[in-house]
């Protein structure tokens, strides 16, 4: 995935709200709702209740080895694995993202943002389609490393960002399918309850990052791209690699000019190394930069005066 002789500055847009031809970008501020996790099996009708729900509210739902539609839903799952499931997951089986994204994952494009994304392979095997990782009556193989599609199921959630809101909401769904007993189950919670129980406050913060360019990605197609052009290939393959392989970024950043490019501390130099999870971080910064022109990451100041006299320079002015 990783071209290790790309330079980081040539992703890089001029400091400026114009793009490389001087075009001013246009806004993309408007309402946007984005359902992060659905976790939706097969399509028998619209299973997606029409309720919006709050971490306070309550519902019913249990799910365990006795009932009768055990494992039903590891069957045709659409499972996209998020970045901090493919963490969890190369962990757990000690795989590096490259031979886990060949052995488990199909590559796919996320429809809402058209971004490429890994999804969870089924078997192909025969008629089941269950998840590869589906490990008889046992159930999940990967149980405690499971994706948080897997972790939400049968809740969705989705994130909204209204138009000149600082931040988004997020807010949260019931997904009923006819093959799902759990809901006939008396075992009342609350969302936040089963988000605690499902341990999936860690995995969404996260994948934070991930979520805020998938949301941005979403509605700024609405408006024909950060450029009012399509998304380079380069840069989809940039986010893909960020997504999906933690060691190919780390490869990225240390072993081409990406660190005489932008400023980074010393200090986070060196957790870099050898923390994955602040690594992805810097990835979705780079990225929020490279594609949306955010304050995420700062180029070196001679690296950002050279860039400018460039711009100004293919614009012709003096
Ligand atoms: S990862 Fe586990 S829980 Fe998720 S679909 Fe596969 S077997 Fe089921
Ligand atoms: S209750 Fe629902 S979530 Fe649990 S095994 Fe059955 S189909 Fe899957």
């Amino acid at each position: 995935m990783t071209d290790q002789k790309s330079d980081p500055s040539a992703e890089q847009p001029a400091a400026t709200n114009k793009d490389a031809q001087g075009f001013q970008r246009p806004a993309a501020e408007q309402d946007i709702e984005v359902d992060i996790f659905e976790g939706v099996r097969q399509a028998d009708g619209n299973p997606v209740e029409p309720v919006r729900l709050k971490s306070s509210d309550s519902f019913c739902f249990s799910c365990h080895k006795s009932i009768s539609c055990w494992n039903r839903c590891c069957h045709g799952a659409d499972v996209t694995l998020t970045p901090a499931d493919i963490l969890m997951l190369t962990k757990k089986l000690g795989l590096e993202p490259e031979e886990f994204l060949a052995k488990y994952t199909v590559p796919a494009i996320w429809e809402k943002s058209d971004m490429p994304v890994a999804k969870l392979r089924t078997d192909d095997t025969d008629e089941s389609d269950a998840c590869v990782f589906l490990a008889g009556d046992e159930g999940c193989g990967v149980y405690d490393a499971r994706p948080a599609t897997c972790r939400y199921y049968p809740m969705g959630l989705a994130s909204i960002k209204m138009m000149g809101a600082e931040q988004k909401d997020d807010f949260y769904f019931l997904v009923k399918e006819s093959h799902c007993q759990g809901h006939a189950e008396d075992k009342s919670q609350t969302v936040a309850q089963f988000r605690a129980e499902q341990q999936v406050e860690a995995l969404d913060e996260i994948n934070r990052g991930w979520i805020d360019i998938m949301m941005k990605m979403t509605s700024w197609r609405s408006v024909g791209g950060p450029h009012a052009k399509e998304v380079s290939r380069q840069a989809k393959k940039m986010f893909f690699m960020v997504s999906t392989d933690v060691g190919a970024f780390r490869r990225f950043v240390f072993e081409t000019r990406f660190l005489d490019t932008y400023a980074i501390d010393p200090i986070v130099v060196e957790t870099l190394k050898i923390d994955d999870i602040a690594l992805l971080q810097l990835g979705f910064d780079w990225l929020k930069n490279v594609l949306f022109n955010e304050p995420t990451i700062n180029m070196k100041e001679d690296v950002l005066q050279a860039a400018i006299a460039r711009g100004r320079a293919e614009m012709g002015a003096t």
